[in-house]
């Protein structure tokens, strides 16, 4: 906690989850003091969080509107996918978290059946993806995971899956043998469908030697990686820090891929880099790195994502 103030910690504590991994906690403990910093903040309570700021509230992307929001886990912005919140839980707390609603400011996850979601499939063939998120779906138990991974790439119209996970950075130990070997089974039981993994890692320190064996373990399964990241002010707004990120990303095996503004969410509002200085960032970004390191600047709505640049 970055004040003393004992009321505003007990206001922080009541109001939002906190949550840092003991891997975390340890890297943090090891980097030099400006990573180190840069790392904690994204993790740390911070007094600003209570301030309330217009434009900002607990469903940025109006994920709970009905329209796209079939169960209380399953969100639908495009035709072809959804994605499957499977859990409130995570390996760490990011204050900035989009869905904070369901991490930060959980009161509980519910889950749906899973064959009243494969009946909504069903109806629905147009949808062929499925994609994990949460929470992070790698906090699931091993078992439950792979069981819920093999029930969707059993259906019919099913053919990609995306697994959404903080885990690689901030708990590699999630990335065990035995997850390994049961996707390693899915991909035997289904090699006709894709399997993919997206990251979400904001600097390059986050990127430790666990990590890089966690990366290596899941690149021997030949399963595409690709990273996401969130333009954070006082974490990674500049294009240098980036550009070392997409670079150590490149160099053990993952697709630099989305370079996300800050969502609109409760208590983040500290963390926003104006879109046009994110331009900016990203301009000088382009001119560092070759264009297939270079990610995607993008917005997200409810209506999905659009560039920026
Ligand atoms: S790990 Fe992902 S889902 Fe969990 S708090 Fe961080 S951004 Fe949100």
């Amino acid at each position: 906690m970055r004040q003393g103030d004992p009321s505003t910690e007990a206001e922080l504590n009541a109001r939002f989850r906190t949550r840092i991994s003991p891997h975390i906690r340890k890297l943090i403990a090891e980097l030099p003091g400006e990573e180190a910093r840069r790392l904690l903040l994204q993790f740390e309570p911070d007094a600003r969080e209570l301030g309330e700021v217009p434009g900002y509230s607990d469903d940025p992307l109006h994920e709970e509107d009905s329209d796209i929001h079939p169960f209380p886990d399953v969100v639908r912005k495009y035709a072809s996918k959804i994605l499957y919140l499977t859990t409130d839980e995570c390996p760490v707390y990011c204050r900035y978290c989009t869905r904070k609603r369901k991490t930060l400011l959980s009161r509980g996850h519910k889950a749906t059946d899973l064959p009243l979601i494969a009946d909504y499939l069903s109806q629905r063939p147009e949808i062929g993806e499925v994609i994990f998120s949460g929470g992070d779906p790698l906090m699931l138990p091993q078992a439950d995971l792979l069981s819920r991974a093999k029930f969707f790439l059993q259906l019919p119209t099913i053919h990609f899956m995306r697994f959404h996970t903080r885990a690689v950075t901030a708990n590699p130990r999630l990335i065990s043998d035995g997850l390994l070997n049961g996707l390693e089974v899915l991909r035997q039981e289904h090699p006709q469908k894709n399997i993919a993994f997206v990251l979400h890692v904001n600097t390059a320190a986050e990127i430790s030697d666990a990590a890089h064996n966690a990366i290596a373990g899941l690149r021997k399964l030949g399963v595409p990686l690709y990273a996401q990241t969130v333009l954070l002010r006082g974490v990674n707004d500049s294009a240098e820090i980036l550009s070392a990120l997409c670079t150590t990303l490149l160099d053990c095996g993952v697709q630099p891929y989305y370079l996300h503004q800050l969502d609109r969410v409760t208590g983040a509002a500290h963390f926003e880099v104006g879109e046009e200085a994110g331009r900016s960032i990203y301009r000088q970004l382009a001119l560092t790195v070759p264009p297939y390191m270079l990610p995607r600047y993008v917005k997200d709505s409810k209506q999905g994502k659009y560039p920026l640049v």
